[in-house]
């Protein structure tokens, strides 16, 4: 468990400043989406966070920690990605298991830290499968169990549904959103999905040009005029 501070964070490509000076207190526990149009700085904003992408300014701490220079797998950090990344080779149980082997876990330890992950999600009757045998949400599920078996202190969601069908990812909301519940961890999401966002997330953050432009709970946010 642990709360996210952005204190004056700034991202430049070369010449270009893609993040102007973001501040942004994320609490423990909290469920925020970043939510704008295409190009405003979502998903470098996650990436800083998660360790992927070098800060150009200001200050990163998850928790009562400064992590601008910490490495992504020693951040505490779990990042589900669109595109699920999961490796074509190994079976369910090694892609959920995969981080707690290269972090020295024995196979003893692994497996019923894997299995309750996938318990929760319910992929247990997949675990022997390729993931080239999975449909896209089971996929999906495979990856975020990759990410709760390390119980990791934040979450990070990187446009996880977009590549979904409308049914699924009505299905894979409701799994999210009962894992936040059951799980409590810090979450930051980022979707252009509003729906995504409005149904997910306490608190919704815009960003337009890489600045925040609003923010709020939902109902607060969408229901103004
Ligand atoms: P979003 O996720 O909201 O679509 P991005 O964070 O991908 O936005 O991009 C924010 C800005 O930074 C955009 O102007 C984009 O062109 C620029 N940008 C993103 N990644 C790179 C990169 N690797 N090199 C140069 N510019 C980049
Ligand atoms: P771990 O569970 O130990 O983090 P992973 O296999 O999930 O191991 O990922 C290893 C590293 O590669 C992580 O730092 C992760 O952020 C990065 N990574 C994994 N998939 C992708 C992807 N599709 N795009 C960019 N980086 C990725």
């Amino acid at each position: 468990m642990a709360d996210i501070r952005l204190e004056g964070i700034v991202k430049d490509y070369g010449s270009v400043r893609a993040i102007h000076g973001v501040s942004l207190n994320i609490q423990d526990g909290e469920f925020v989406a970043f939510v704008g149009p295409s190009g405003c700085g979502k998903s470098t904003m996650l990436r800083m966070i998660a360790g992927l992408e070098e800060i150009s300014g200001g200050v990163l701490k998850i928790g009562e920690r400064v992590v601008n220079d910490v490495e992504p797998r020693d951040r505490d950090v779990a990042m589900v990605f669109q595109d699920y990344a999961l490796y074509p080779h190994m079976s369910v149980a090694e892609n959920i298991g995969f981080g707690l082997k290269m972090r020295g876990l024995k196979a003893s330890e692994i497996e019923p830290k894997v299995r309750e992950a996938a318990r929760i999600l319910q992929i247990e009757a997949y675990l022997d499968r390729k993931p080239g045998q999975l449909s896209g949400g089971q996929r999906q599920r495979v990856a975020m169990g990759r990410a709760i078996v390390r119980k990791p202190a934040v979450f990070l969601f990187d446009e996880p549904l977009s590549n979904l069908d409308a049914k699924l990812r009505v299905e894979m909301r409701t799994q999210i959103k009962r894992l936040h519940a059951m799980l409590k961890t810090t979450t930051v999401y980022v979707t252009h999905d509003q729906t995504e966002a409005m149904t997910l997330a306490d608190r919704v953050v815009v960003l337009r040009g890489g600045k925040i432009v609003q923010q709020g709970h939902p109902i607060e946010l969408y229901s103004r005029p």
